[in-house]
């Protein structure tokens, strides 16, 4: 009997940790030799500066966690189909295995190359993994998807049983000889930050055990507030897992596990976590079974609306850079771009104004936040635009308009949150908002001794805009 020898490849995409990882798992199991690989194609390469640049420490990081287990992350940069072709010519590899992705382009690539493998033919397997309830797992009684979050929400909840845990393996068998990979700092992950990136560096917490370690204190302190203050953009009551749960750092699973064992306690704060946890599947499911998502309105008949369009427009950069005149607003733009985050109340704020008030295309603020976010998710993104504009699945109606001053009265009574982001309005501001200076571009031309500005449209007149806008809408 001949034994196969043969490597199997594991190809990395936004799956960057060794626990909780099936696909990876099931090559070590193989008992062959294993081969990590990262590619630069492009949907890699197209990424927005922030995403792209979040990407390129994670892989440096990554690249390190498989050193330690004897093992190396092959990078090359081109076509998938080619690029893996290639290897698997070089290296006599016999199976590619990947965690499965569920947005439109990494359907079409991974579809592409599954063919290609099976030409070949080479094993090709996928596995679940970015997600705890893969989308066509969760069905309505009628076999449909779900457009509605808290049937959605119902219909996962008593689901736990699903979701397992896998040991990361111990050592990683690698090959007798390791095909050439790319130099990381060729690639150049953050040639379009054109911003200082060593300020929001020093807000990311990187890599797998970071992950876990906010995972261990969200649960192990902030989880008990987490209900009541999670809404409070000044108090950290959040996990602030976005931005690892984005590139795979940790697996929902393990986020989910943790959270059960505190509500069996009777935490209520933990199932609130889930819940969120299931606003992220959610919006996986919407981008499956709906991936016009990412690019048109949602509901067909917001087509006509008068929504403007310039993304260069002087209120639209005002809005980009933090200067509105609306605080609340320009405080959570400016702690986008000093962190790459933005809470998530705020985020809807942000948002509101931009498609509200200032009448603007979802698409701009959308754009925008993929180019600024480092935890930015296809899905979430598209889906919490979407959301707040109106034009999405289980969306605010559009006549219920933030007002930012009422809601920062409600959530930043202090103001606490403004003046941590604000500079301009405080005779000595603190460190974080004066960063914000030194992050954004020189050609934005802007310093903490400005006035700061007047509101670029009255609320009241926004207000009224938009509901006029609404009213005489052409649905
Ligand atoms: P926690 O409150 O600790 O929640 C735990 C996890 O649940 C989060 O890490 C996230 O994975 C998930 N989650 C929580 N709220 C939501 C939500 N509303 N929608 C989807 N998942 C959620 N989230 C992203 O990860 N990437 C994005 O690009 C993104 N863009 C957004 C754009 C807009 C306009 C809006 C309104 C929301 C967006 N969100 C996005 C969702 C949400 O704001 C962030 O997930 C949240 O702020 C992350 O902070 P956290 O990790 O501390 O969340």
């Amino acid at each position: 009997m001949t034994v196969n020898n043969s490597p199997a490849i594991v190809w990395f995409r936004r799956d960057m940790r060794l626990y909780d990882h099936a696909a990876l798992r099931a090559a070590c199991d193989t008992g062959r030799p294993v081969i990590p690989v990262f590619i630069l194609d492009d949907i890699t390469e197209n990424l927005g500066a922030a995403p792209k640049w979040r990407l390129g420490l994670a892989l440096e990081h990554f690249s390190k966690s498989l050193r330690r287990k004897g093992s190396k992350l092959i990078l090359r940069k081109g076509p998938a189909i080619r690029v893996l072709r290639e290897l698997i010519s070089e290296t006599g590899a016999s199976s590619v295995y990947w965690t499965r992705l569920y947005d439109p382009d990494s359907i079409a690539r991974d579809t592409s190359v599954k063919t290609m493998l099976g030409d070949i033919p080479v094993e090709a397997r996928s596995f679940p993994g970015h997600v705890m309830f893969e989308p066509w797992t969760v069905e309505t009684g009628k076999g449909s998807y779900f457009k509605v979050f808290t049937p959605f929400w119902n219909a996962v909840r008593q689901r736990s049983d699903d979701v397992r845990l896998l040991a990361a393996p111990g050592q990683i068998p690698g090959p007798d000889e390791w095909p050439q990979s790319d130099d990381l700092g060729n690639w150049n992950m953050g040639r379009t930050m054109n911003r200082g990136a060593d300020i929001v560096r020093s807000h990311v917490r990187l890599g797998e055990e970071a992950a876990q370690a906010r995972l261990d204190e969200f649960v192990g302190d902030t989880i008990e507030r987490y209900k009541v203050r999670r809404d409070f953009p000044s108090e950290g009551a959040t996990s602030g897992l976005s931005e690892n749960l984005s590139l795979g750092e940790i697996s929902p699973n393990r986020c989910w596990a943790a959270a059960r064992r505190l509500a069996e306690e009777g935490f209520s704060g933990a199932e609130t976590f889930q819940k969120e946890l299931v606003w992220r599947e959610f919006a996986w499911h919407l981008i499956y079974h709906t991936p016009h998502i990412v690019r048109d309105n949602w509901r067909e008949d917001w087509d006509g609306f008068p929504w403007r369009t310039d993304d260069q427009a002087s209120d639209v950069m005002a809005w980009k850079q933090g200067r509105t005149g609306i605080p609340l607003v320009d405080a959570g733009m400016r702690e986008l771009y000093v962190t790459g985050r933005m809470h998530n109340r705020v985020r809807m704020i942000a948002a509101s104004y931009l498609t509200k008030h200032m009448l603007c295309h979802w698409k701009i603020g959308m754009n925008w936040f993929a180019e600024t976010l480092i935890d930015w998710d296809p899905a979430s993104n598209a889906m919490g635009w979407q959301w707040v504009a109106g034009s999405g699945p289980d969306a605010a109606p559009y006549f219920r308009i933030f007002n930012p001053v009422t809601q920062a009265e409600r959530f930043d009574p202090d103001e606490r949150y403004i003046c941590r982001w604000i500079a301009e309005r405080q005779s000595n501001p603190p460190d974080t908002a004066l960063e914000f200076f030194d992050a954004i571009p020189r050609s934005w031309n802007l310093s903490p001794s400005d006035p700061y500005p007047d509101p670029i449209i009255g609320l009241k007149e926004g207000r009224d805009r938009a509901l006029q806008a609404y009213e005489n809408r052409d649905f």
